[in-house]
């Protein structure tokens, strides 16, 4: 088998180390890593994976579009307009754009869309996310990829980020969405179902960032040679 090759964009984060750290031990090449204030670089790798912030995504959209090469993206707090120019380029090139790249918070997507068919109408359906003090945007991305798939699968539209306040009764159709911040929390996130005289609650906690960098590995060896498209961890775990 051939030695993946990957560029990295964000290497000297806290996910980048992880990336850097599962790829040694995985026989990965690392061939160009790039951070704040460098140019994008790719050597000849034959993915690029970003872990930075969303304010590098034009120019990373671009250098993989240049190079014609894959791209797989963990980054997360992107604005709608960065969405669309990612998925613009998705017609071009192949991109798995995730979220969340655990194994385990993929099978709580699964779990949240099965029991939001059953439970769904007549529950009340809250998100709760915690992350360490460092994280810059709110909610998680994998809270938002949890409000898409509640939202889906229960025809409703409305969230309602925090409470404060007078503000009445709680409405039957709004899903709850709440960010909790503090000290090193790697990740955890609730999905919680609660209905007359009983709750459901769905809970995922990552322990460490590994499960993240090895499922981006996992994705960047799945993309290549995958056709363009927009691909996320689903996907890739064929799920
Ligand atoms: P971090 O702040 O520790 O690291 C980000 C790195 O990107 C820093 O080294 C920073 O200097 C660099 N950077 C910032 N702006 C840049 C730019 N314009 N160009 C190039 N580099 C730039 O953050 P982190 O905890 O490593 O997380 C990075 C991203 O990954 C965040 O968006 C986070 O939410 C996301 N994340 C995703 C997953 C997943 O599974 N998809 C898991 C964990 C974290």
């Amino acid at each position: 088998m051939t030695r993946l090759r990957i560029a990295l964009v964000g290497a000297a984060g806290r996910m980048g180390q992880a990336v850097l750290g599962v790829a040694e031990s995985e026989g990965v090449e690392v061939v160009a890593r790039t951070d704040l204030g460098d140019k994008i670089a790719l050597a000849d790798a034959d993915v690029l994976i970003d872990f930075s912030h969303p304010d590098a995504s034009r120019s990373i959209c671009d250098a993989a579009i240049k190079s014609k090469i894959p791209l797989v993206i963990g980054t997360t707090g992107h604005s709608t307009k960065q969405r669309d120019e990612i998925a613009a380029v998705a017609k071009q090139i192949a991109v798995v754009f995730a979220s969340n790249f655990s194994v385990g918070v993929n099978a709580l997507f699964a779990l949240t869309e099965q029991a939001a068919k059953v439970l769904g109408g007549d529950f009340d359906l809250e998100i709760v996310e915690t992350h360490h003090r460092m994280k810059k945007d709110a909610p998680s991305g994998t809270a938002k990829t949890l409000a898409e798939i509640l939202q889906r699968a229960c025809n409703t539209k409305k969230l309602r980020h925090g409470r404060e306040g007078m503000i009445g009764e709680r409405e039957r159709s709004e899903i709850g969405i709440h960010s909790v911040r503090g000290g090193d929390v790697v990740g955890d996130h609730s999905v919680i179902f609660a209905g007359q005289g009983e709750r459901v609650e769905l809970t995922h906690r990552a322990s460490n960032r590994e499960t993240f960098a090895r499922g981006a590995l996992r994705a960047a060896r799945w993309i290549i040679g995958k056709p363009a498209g927009l691909y996320d961890m689903r996907d890739v775990l064929g799920l």
